[in-house]
């Protein structure tokens, strides 16, 4: 768990790990600008189409094990099926998180809480791609079910077939009540999968600090312009910490309202 003096929890790494040099890179540049408390990174990834990059597979556990070695950061990963949480609980993985695809499907999200039962192993769950707070509530009590003693909450925003600003606009209400269903779990945004692309990440990172999140998820890449998935949302080490910057800046007047 993260000590209580930090005011948020950031959370930040590739969207996948693409090779070693690259995941090494990323863990030991993030670590170095000092504001990054878990090393998040996509290994099985869910993609939409066909014959696209899915994913560097279980290698990329090994070398993601190595950078946790290396940096002292806790690692995270999403975990699609009970297999994955089976593979990364064996090679260390720290924190958990389910992914919008699978939160829409409640017989996975059941699997997988089963193969969790009374894990102490904390688990993060993105709100559905659709914006049913049903499905979102059912997972949280998929895992209460099974005992898994720390749940977090995360905000990616929402898919629509709108022409929008947003690649996954946010609903702000609907993560209110979701807040207000669970007052004990934090609650994080993930403003990377919300914007789509890094130019509006700091307004919406701003409304989340607004707003008290405990934290965020960013996705950041060592060389961005060659990211095999979502290349365009993913910042840089140096740009995530100009962003930590400002948002610690200019939330200095709020409290600490982390739980984790
Ligand atoms: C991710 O975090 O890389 C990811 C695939 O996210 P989401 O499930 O929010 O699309
Ligand atoms: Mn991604």
């Amino acid at each position: 768990m993260i000590p209580n003096q930090h005011k948020y929890l950031i959370i930040s790494g590739p969207c996948s790990i693409e090779s070693h040099i690259q995941i090494l890179n990323t863990a030991k540049a993030l670590k170095k600008i000092g504001m990054v408390h878990i090393l998040r990174a996509g290994v099985w990834k869910a993609r939409t189409r066909l014959s696209v990059f899915e994913g560097i597979g279980d290698k990329g556990l090994l070398w993601l094990a190595e950078a946790k070695v290396e940096t002292g950061l806790p690692i995270m990963i999403e975990v699609l099926s009970p297999k994955h949480v089976e593979q990364a609980l064996a090679i260390g993985v720290d924190y958990l998180w389910i992914g919008a695809r699978t939160t829409c499907n409640p017989h996975s999200v059941k699997e997988i809480a089963e193969s969790l039962r009374g894990s102490e192993t904390p688990v993060f769950i993105k709100n559905p791609l659709n914006p049913d707070i049903n499905l979102w509530i059912g997972a949280v009590e998929r895992f209460r079910y099974t005992n898994v003693k720390h749940i977090g909450l995360i905000h990616r925003g929402f898919s629509t077939y709108q022409s929008v600003n947003f690649r996954n606009p946010p609903i702000w209400v609907l993560a209110k009540s979701m807040r207000d269903e669970f007052p004990n779990i934090p609650i994080i945004c993930d403003p990377s999968h919300i914007c789509g692309s890094k130019e509006s990440i700091p307004k919406i990172m701003r409304h989340a600090a607004k707003l008290k999140y405990s934290g965020f998820m960013v996705e950041a890449h060592i060389d961005p312009f060659s990211a095999l998935t979502d290349k365009k949302q993913q910042v840089s080490p140096s740009e995530l910490k100009i962003l930590l910057d400002h948002i610690y800046t200019i939330s200095q007047d709020k409290k600490v309202n982390n739980k984790f």
